[in-house]
């Protein structure tokens, strides 16, 4: 294992191009100035309209700065990976291989791959998945795409989260969905809130296609939907015939290991369930999966492989070969404890620092912490005060579809290691503090 990174590139390697869109989603609550438009603007379809702006590439520039702290990358941490073994792996798959992994391959990827996901499944709690229903992706981000190509039209709705994950709001939005937060607490979505809101879109006329949930360790806000809330939430949507849409990422990652059963479990006809590789592994390959229900697979498949023919074939060779020759559940094993370890500095840091007035969830696994600040202050301006002190984090007007400002923020703390997420904490404070004071 390589020692562990402090402070000064922390930055530089934690911004990813997730977190720039989040803070140009953030941004757009903003209402940046509109630039001149081009005679070509004219060409675009709606959809790409709805697609929001990077104009958040000065803060990026901004926060490569050296000796600043970035709590805002959600980037697993890779330095623990075994990079020389992978080395090895990747070169001796080219020289004895190399005709299959640089060729095209199957467009639901290759059968040992699914096979080795339905074992991943099983360690996710999914023990009846089949090889025949899984569909390899490039990512979860663009299994997301297909499963709102294959069911959205304009105009329909897909409830979940608020907040949610800011690249399922960019997805959501480049098909024209109306996305439609459901209310919940610290301990996930609240079935009668669903219930509730599902009766008044029907009222309203409004046509509900999915539900779009992250059950385990929501980005941002960290929370895991309680087990007992799981069940009445597939059985309220197969009532209303919604199809729930389980992301689950991060599922693994829960601190003891102990997992709730997803969603997905027992009921194989009611959820599509999207895996990936980028948390447990890495995200630079882009493989993800959907284990989708038996009788929408064809249209899920063909779909998929409209936009990629084929999933990325020697990265799925090499995700194999992770998977055959390596401990890779020893490796989520370690990972489970480097986070734990991370999420608890951060958590500390944050009772010792944070001015009276904020409050922040206790993740059990995961990336991420949410914090929330007293109502009214809104913590974009904070972001570029954050800078100047030396500490990057992710604005909370990025992870919802609400318009306006928003009072809250995320802190990832899984790429930075304890001492610099305390620092980090220290110079956000004053800033935190400054503003509540503020406000007063
Ligand atoms: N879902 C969630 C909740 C995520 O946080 C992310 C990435 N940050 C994704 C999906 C996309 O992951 P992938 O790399 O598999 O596309």
């Amino acid at each position: 294992m390589n020692t562990p990174d402090v402070g000064a590139n922390a930055a530089a390697e934690t911004l990813s191009e997730e977190t720039v869109d989040a803070l140009a989603r953030a941004q757009g609550h903003h209402a940046p100035a509109e630039p001149q438009p081009h005679p070509h603007e004219a060409l675009l379809s709606a959809r790409a309209a709805n697609i929001k702006q990077s104009a958040v590439r000065d803060v990026f520039e901004i926060s490569m700065q050296p000796g600043l702290v970035s709590l805002a990358g959600g980037n697993p941490y890779l330095q623990s990976l075994p990079l020389n073994h992978l080395a090895d792996t990747a070169a001796q798959i080219i020289a004895e291989h190399g005709l299959e992994a640089l060729q095209y391959g199957g467009g639901q990827g290759t059968l040992e791959l699914r096979t080795q996901i339905c074992e991943v499944m099983a360690a996710e709690g999914i023990h009846d998945a089949r090889p025949e229903n899984v569909v390899i992706t490039a990512g979860s981000q663009s299994a997301q795409d297909v499963a709102a190509k294959v069911f959205c039209d304009p105009g329909d709705v897909i409830l979940l989260e608020d907040p949610t994950y800011v690249g399922a709001l960019n997805t959501f939005e480049a098909y024209e969905v109306d996305v439609q937060a459901v209310a919940g607490d610290e301990h996930g979505l609240i079935p009668s809130a669903l219930r509730a809101k599902i009766a008044s879109l029907k009222a309203a006329g409004k046509t509900i296609k999915l539900l779009y949930t992250i059950p385990n360790f929501n980005n941002p806000s960290g929370v895991m939907l309680a087990p007992e809330r799981r069940q009445e939430i597939v059985d309220i949507c197969r009532e209303a015939n919604i199809l729930v849409l389980e992301d689950n990422p991060y599922g693994l990652l829960k601190f003891d290991g102990v997992l709730p059963a997803p969603l997905r479990a027992a009921n194989p006809d009611d959820v599509l369930y999207l895996g990936s590789f980028s948390k447990i592994f890495a995200p630079g390959l882009r493989i993800g999966w959907a284990l989708v229900p038996e009788h929408l697979l064809q249209r899920y498949y063909l779909a998929s492989e409209a936009v990629t023919l084929c999933p990325p074939t020697f990265n799925q060779l090499l995700v194999s070969d992770y998977l055959r020759n390596y401990d890779w559940m020893g490796q989520i094993r370690t990972y489970r404890s480097l986070y734990e370890e991370r999420c608890a500095a951060l958590l500390a840091a944050l009772e010792e620092f944070m001015p009276e007035g904020v409050s922040w969830t206790r993740p059990e696994g995961g990336f991420f912490v949410w914090l929330t600040l007293p109502e009214g202050i809104d913590s974009y301006p904070l972001l570029y005060k954050g800078i100047d002190a030396g500490v990057v984090f992710v604005p909370g007007a990025a992870f919802t579809a609400t318009e306006g400002p928003s009072n809250k923020l995320r802190l990832a703390y899984s790429a930075v290691p304890p001492e610099s997420l305390r620092e980090g904490v220290k110079r956000l404070a004053p800033v935190l503090a400054e503003a509540i004071a503020g406000a007063a």
